[in-house]
């Protein structure tokens, strides 16, 4: 074990050079010393372990070598450079003041500022966490901080900026430390271990990277935990085994189950995420940032903003191409809907399962076909996905303009349903079938508005029930529901619980669908309600309606014993 607990400490970096992640930084501050145009004051300001502390002991260094390189970098041999290396030097003085931040602490620190340096130009005050002094103690440092002998210089640090006192900002040259991204933590542990003679797979340093949130110092310390447990050898599985992270296999099978629409599938591996001892509400968040990446990944504009390695984007650019562009929206309102939903749910687990049936569903409904008409007609406001304004791309865009003179044949006075050029750009149909598609497709773009009566629309209600009797909730819910109408085009459907809501709005796109085309009035919607009357009887906590479901239902019941005994 011992040998692996080395690469924090003993990969410092010892130049700017050799400092992970922040280039424009640090040659910025090169050029300032090469140039002797020295503030007598510095505050770094950043998140934790992205080398504040070691940049400004390279600071130091630089500026007491007695025989810098040509590049403007200690050279690491001299005297100077050593004593300060060895943490020795009188030249260079650190204060922690997150525990030492005390007027007494800072008295000690003015006193020593009267003394020059010995062996160099300056004498270098890093004053770590300097947001943690005292009032008082601030006050006491504000007087030398305004008038510090020529030979003073003071380095600042702070990971919280807006907590140092303004009088003190107002003083500093301000440097702003950046996260570390995590190609260059991958690359720096590459390095490390090929010096150290451990093996490492690019897919497990990433999750080491990831874990480490932007701290090298971090990534660093646990990259000698990974290195130690897997005897020097670091992969994709040791490294999630013992950092107890959530393979990403998990999503990637995920978002497949919600393409074909295996709603089973999705809920098994559910299961199993849960099995290993994961939190849902971590476990729908990450699933939240693998659809964003899979969004990322879709346009190739885009995809460089991936944070991960290259055959991992490579994944995310496979699978984002097996999805329409409009699914990622539909999949990111579901996902947020859920993770509102979670902290006052009662039964957070049935909510996560809901939530992944929902996604399940997004691509289903076959009628009309979901890469065509439904992208062009917003059908109902189930999905709440405005329209993307997709990238035009030349063949596509043909399509659209040509089509785009004609006008709806009928007189009609209200709004109709108009093409957007841009969300059509992103379709893919393929040479052959254009003319067939566009044929049906304005088909399918002529305005119906038939007026609609109560009896034609339950025939039609009772019709979708009939061929959808698979659906137990859904159809129950809407035995149940009583419609009226409310307006001319208008359908007031009202529920007894939430759930059934839900299974509405699970529905509700192929549910129009369907209504809008038997009954050829596009504008046809369906409102959903709970009625309050009814919540009163039937006012069950979820889990006890999910009982109840399964009665009625004994299929559900088998598939969701399947999936988890506890409900049986
Ligand atoms: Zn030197």
């Amino acid at each position: 074990m011992e040998k692996y607990i080395v690469s924090a400490r003993k990969y410092r970096p010892a130049t700017f050079r050799s400092v992970v992640g922040q280039k424009s930084l640090t040659s910025t501050l090169k050029n300032a010393i090469a140039s002797d145009r020295l503030a007598q004051a510095y505050l770094f300001c950043g998140p934790r372990g992205v080398g504040k502390t070691s940049c400004a002991r390279i600071f130091a260094k630089t500026i007491n070598c007695l025989n810098p390189t040509a590049d403007g970098e200690a050279c690491c041999e001299c005297e100077n450079c050593k004593a300060i290396e060895r943490g020795n030097s009188m030249n260079v003085v650190e204060l922690d003041a997150a525990s030492n931040n005390s007027v007494d602490d800072i008295r000690d620190i003015t006193d020593q500022v009267q003394t020059p340096p010995q062996g160099g130009k300056y004498r270098v005050f890093i004053i770590d966490e300097v947001h943690m002094l005292s009032s008082a103690a601030f006050n006491a440092f504000l007087k030398t901080l305004e008038e510090p002998p020529k030979y003073v210089i003071f380095i600042l640090a702070t990971t919280e900026k807006h907590k140092v006192l303004p009088t003190i900002l107002s003083r500093c040259q301000t440097y702003d430390f950046r996260r570390i991204t995590i190609e260059d933590m991958v690359e720096q542990m590459q390095y490390i271990g090929e010096q150290e003679g451990i093996k490492t797979e690019p897919r497990g340093l990433e999750v080491i990277a990831r874990k480490a949130d932007g701290a090298m110092r971090d990534a660093l310390s646990i990259f000698d935990q990974v290195a130690a447990s897997s005897r020097g050898n670091i992969t994709y599985e040791s490294a999630i085994e013992n950092l107890n992270v959530l393979d990403y296999d998990y999503y990637f099978k995920l978002v497949e189950s919600f393409r074909i629409g295996d709603i089973s599938g999705a809920l098994l591996l559910y299961r199993d995420v849960r099995a290993k001892g994961f939190d849902s509400l971590f476990f729908l968040n990450g699933l939240a940032d693998h659809v964003r990446n899979l969004m990322v990944a879709a346009d190739p504009r885009t995809a460089e903003l991936l944070e991960t390695s290259k055959d991992v984007a490579e994944r995310y650019t496979a699978q984002a191409k097996s999805l329409p562009l409009q699914w990622y929206y539909a999949a990111m309102k579901v996902l947020n809907d859920g993770d509102v939903q979670y902290r006052t749910a009662t039964n957070k687990q049935f909510l996560v399962e809901l939530v992944l049936i929902r996604l399940s569903q997004l691509l289903k409904p076959a009628t009309p076909p979901f890469d065509l008409v439904d992208y062009v007609f917003p059908l109902g406001d189930i999905t709440g996905a405005a329209l993307p304004a997709a990238p035009s791309q030349s063949t596509t865009s043909q399509v659209a303009r040509e089509e785009e003179p004609r006008k709806p044949d009928r007189s009609d006075k209200s709004d109709s349903p108009r093409i957007k050029k841009s969300s059509v750009a992103s379709f893919r149909l393929n040479d052959n079938s254009v003319n067939e598609k566009m044929a049906e497709y304005s088909e399918q773009r002529k305005v119906h508005r038939e007026p609609v009566s109560i009896e034609g629309f339950m025939q039609a209600w009772q019709a979708y029930q009939q061929a959808n009797h698979q659906q137990h909730i859904l159809t129950s819910a809407m035995r149940g529901s009583n419609p009226q109408q409310v307006g001319e085009e208008e359908f007031l459907a009202k529920v007894g619980h939430p759930a059934e809501v839900q299974a509405f709005e699970l529905a509700m796109t192929q549910l129009l669908a369907y209504l809008r085309k038997q009954l050829s009035n596009d504008f046809l919607t369906i409102r959903v309600e709970i009625d309050p009357t009814r919540v009163v009887s039937k006012q069950l906590p979820p889990q006890e309606f999910l009982k109840e479901c399964i009665e009625k239902n004994p299929a559900l019941g088998d598939l969701l014993r399947k999936i988890d005994g506890e409900l049986a």
